[in-house]
């Protein structure tokens, strides 16, 4: 049974590790860290989490782009589970769009981020699969692979004075729709 797991914050040192590469994502123990990542994206209304997240170093992540209260525009898809995960190309063409995480509530900032990329990675049942993104789930991708990597968002802003509080760009979405 999933449990809902607690989130690392930012300072816990888990956040800045490489974490390791999975041997085997069938193993039983991987399999319920996924349930309980699933559950808590979900409760936390994230569009992805990595697994050093909930203090594991491990390189997973749940891509789980959704339409929630924190991202009223994020595309419906299934969530994902994407194991050992590696970035084979990227566009050069590059974005800057509002990032927010889990790990450091309260904050959005304007991170650059390729439009395009190509990946590869492991399914929960051990399959290889590549995959090409593009724009939002793109970016979620590059973002939870900095996760794996110990890099955050707030590590990619390019000036503070593109930072703005989760409650000042909610109020900003809210008034333009
Ligand atoms: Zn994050």
């Amino acid at each position: 049974m999933a449990i809902m797991r607690q989130i690392a914050q930012m300072g816990q040192p888990v956040l800045r590790a490489v974490a390791a590469r999975i041997p085997d994502p069938r193993e039983p123990v991987v399999q319920s860290l996924i349930e309980d990542m699933l559950v808590t994206v979900a409760d936390a209304n994230g569009v992805g989490i990595a697994a050093p997240q909930v203090f594991e170093s491990l390189a997973l992540f749940i891509v789980a782009s959704n339409l929630n209260p924190r991202y009223p525009q994020a595309p419906v898809m299934e969530p994902i589970a994407m194991i050992n995960p590696e970035l084979l190309w990227t566009s050069d063409e590059m974005i800057k769009d509002w990032e927010g995480c889990l790990s450091i509530p309260g904050l959005r900032g304007l991170v650059p981020r390729h439009t395009r990329i190509g990946v590869r990675y492991l399914t929960r049942t051990g399959e290889v699969r590549e995959e090409e993104f593009v724009d939002f789930p793109a970016r979620i991708f590059q973002h939870e692979f900095d996760h794996v990597r110990g890099v955050l968002f707030i590590d990619r802003i390019e000036s503070t004075l593109e930072m703005v509080s989760e409650k000042e760009y909610l109020r900003r979405m809210y008034s333009h729709a």
